[in-house]
């Protein structure tokens, strides 16, 4: 006997709600810098619940923000402060300072758009 999967499965959230999703990822990244100042703690949270909001409703984090924050911990970061940054000769490398790990951004990566924004 064979079963139907039911199609609601893999479809993607409305237009509209994940319209919504990039914008409060956009206000918490926000936050997380203006909190990052008095505990960084809650600029981890707020990153964790971006990344939550991005994955429930199946949003790519800009690749400008995805560099704000350690993809080993997920801690908030910034540079000089909790990581450190340094280019390399075809990437960009962060070191993180809470679990002392690489992350490392190529240059060439016509995905991320770097070169436009900031
Ligand atoms: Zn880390």
């Amino acid at each position: 006997m064979v079963f139907i999967m039911p199609l609601r499965k893999h479809r993607p959230k409305p237009l509209k709600q994940r319209r919504v999703a990039l914008e409060r990822i956009e206000v918490l990244f926000r936050e997380a810098d203006k909190a990052f100042k008095h505990s960084p703690a809650l600029s981890n949270r707020y990153v964790g619940l971006a990344r939550r909001i991005a994955m429930k409703y199946k949003v790519r984090i800009r690749p400008v923000l995805k560099r704000r924050f350690c993809k080993h911990c997920y801690s908030y970061l910034k540079p000089g402060v909790n990581c450190r940054v340094r280019l390399g000769e075809k990437q960009v490398v962060y070191f993180c300072f809470s679990c002392r790990r690489f992350m490392r951004f190529p240059y060439k990566n016509k995905k991320s758009g770097l070169t436009t924004s900031k």
